[in-house]
């Protein structure tokens, strides 16, 4: 036990990751009045919020506003952040097991999955999520050259809202993405974009698209971009009728209505066009080390042992001409050391939020505990990450009234403090995160923008005042 501005701090967690699940479950432990739990976050980045800052399209301010709440959950006396700490290579599970009672990995999935297809590495085909990372000012990212001039048609692989943040941010004019927080180089690269046709393939029909009904709907409201859907691409087969109308899925039935009402639009003059094509699978993409087309085949759906409607390749081919291609096709975890992982799905393996030792095994890795997409997979919205946290953390509650979590031999917040010192001396509280929020506020607005992000970790440090030397020591 040891205190912390004269209180005793019985109960001490770690979160890894500062994305929604990681913020919703501190939210769960620090709302506990007994015992009181200290929540220590750590993140690999100087910024918080994971995807939100990341990941979430910059026209979707709304959505990002959530940081508010994420903000007031860091206010709390017992929460602390130390940012730019990475866990694996910077801090240890073994180092954390000395302080904590209970570790939770809120990671998230930091990579993408892959077509498996030939060409499919060549020059201008990419992951949404780099692109993505890219316009979001990523670090991570940032150093990519999305080179949009001279490119007039680009492929969306895969129907899921990020397909669909990718399209609408390639379809949307600089006027439009200017007030946003996109990276400025975004920016100007998107400026000089030549982009005129943006394709975006499912391989399921459009009662199987991923996409929410928001987000279709948007795409149907582009201030210089039409939406082109094709009478056949947005009818449905026998199957996905009968499907439909047994299922009951209303998001389904209104994600088809959507379609269906832009058939009859079809070209009203604007530049751009976002073209929906359903049933469709890349099988190739053709170039000479960069890409000139893409061979698709066309898919029917059949019926899988489990009542799912699944694509079949027919033997109809196409090819058509393509000069960029981002497969959309989902994200996926990677592992962390230590920790255990199950390759096949890219998750912790866990029941409920308890870390095992393996995928479908009985052990558990005692007081490690697992939340958000690494725990469930890359599925849902932001708000799915409540629940869930609620989920990991109960388990928690559970076995700290149980006794069955961590015995750390040094809880004080003093040691702690020194641990993360001596391992990583730059690193970032939430206090000085709000130093570079404000920063990047007040760039925006002195150019009239919602924020001017820090797109470099350095740049970060040396706004505040953290040298080199030290940025890099403890390693
Ligand atoms: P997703 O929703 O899982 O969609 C992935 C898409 O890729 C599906 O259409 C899937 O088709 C397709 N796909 C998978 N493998 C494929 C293959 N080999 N060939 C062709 N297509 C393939 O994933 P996501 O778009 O990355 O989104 C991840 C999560 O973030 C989702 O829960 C999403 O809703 C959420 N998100 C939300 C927002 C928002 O709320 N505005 C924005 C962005 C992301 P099948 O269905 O046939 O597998």
């Amino acid at each position: 036990m040891t205190t912390l501005n004269g209180k005793t701090a019985k109960i001490r967690v770690a979160i890894i990751g500062s994305g929604p699940s990681g913020f919703y479950a501190a939210d769960q432990l620090l709302k506990q009045r007994e015992p009181e739990i200290f929540v220590d976050m750590y993140e690999r980045l100087p910024t918080p919020f994971g995807l939100v800052r990341g990941g979430v399209a910059p026209d979707h301010a709304k959505i990002k506003s959530v940081t508010k709440l994420y903000s007031r959950i860091a206010s709390h006396e017992r929460f602390s952040f130390f940012g730019n700490v990475e866990f694996g290579t910077e801090i240890s599970r073994f180092d954390l097991s000395e302080h904590y009672h209970g570790i939770l990995y809120a990671v998230g999935a930091q990579t993408d999955r892959k077509l498996g297809i030939a060409g499919e590495d060549m020059l201008n085909s990419y992951a949404a999520t780099e692109f993505v990372g890219w316009y979001n000012g990523h670090p991570d990212y940032r150093a990519y050259d999305f080179d949009l001039s001279g490119i007039k048609r680009v492929a969306v692989i895969g129907v899921g809202n990020v397909a669909m943040d990718v399209a609408r941010i390639l379809a949307r004019t600089p006027q439009e993405l200017y007030g946003t927080d996109i990276a400025d180089y975004a920016l100007d690269a998107l400026r000089k974009s030549d982009v005129e046709e943006i394709y975006v393939l499912g391989r399921r029909g459009p009662a199987q698209a991923a996409f929410t009904n928001p987000e279709i709907k948007e795409l149907g409201e582009m201030a210089d971009a039409d939406i082109i859907v094709d009478c056949e691409d947005a009818s449905l087969d026998e199957l996905s009728a009968t499907h439909l109308k047994e299922a009951r899925d209303r998001s389904a039935i209104r994600n088809v209505k959507i379609l269906q009402s832009y058939v009859d639009r079809g070209i009203t003059g604007k530049s751009r066009r976002i073209i929906m094509r359903f049933l469709v699978s890349p099988s190739e993409i053709i170039g000479n080390g960069k890409v000139e087309a893409m061979k698709i085949v066309k898919n029917e759906l059949v019926l899988d042992e489990n009542g799912n409607l699944r694509p079949r390749a027919t033997d109809q081919f196409e090819v058509f001409p393509v000069d960029m291609i981002f497969r959309s096709v989902g994200y996926r975890g990677v592992p962390l050391r230590d920790v255990p992982f199950y390759d096949r799905w890219g998750t912790i393996p866990n029941d409920r939020g308890r870390v095992l030792t393996k995928h479908e095994g009985k052990e558990r890795l005692k007081g490690n505990y697992v939340v958000g997409w690494i725990k469930r997979g890359p599925s849902g919205i932001i708000g799915t990450n409540k629940p869930d946290a609620i989920e990991s953390t109960n388990c928690f509650l559970d076995d700290l009234a149980a006794g069955d979590v961590l015995q750390p031999s040094d809880t004080r917040c003093d040691s702690v403090l020194e641990m993360v010192r001596m391992r990583k001396p730059a690193f970032i509280s939430f206090d000085e995160w709000k130093i570079l929020d404000e920063i990047e506020l007040r760039r925006g607005i002195d150019c009239g923008r919602s924020r001017v992000k820090f797109t470099r970790v350095e740049e970060m440090l040396e706004a505040l005042g953290k040298t080199p030397a030290l940025a890099g020591a403890g390693k």
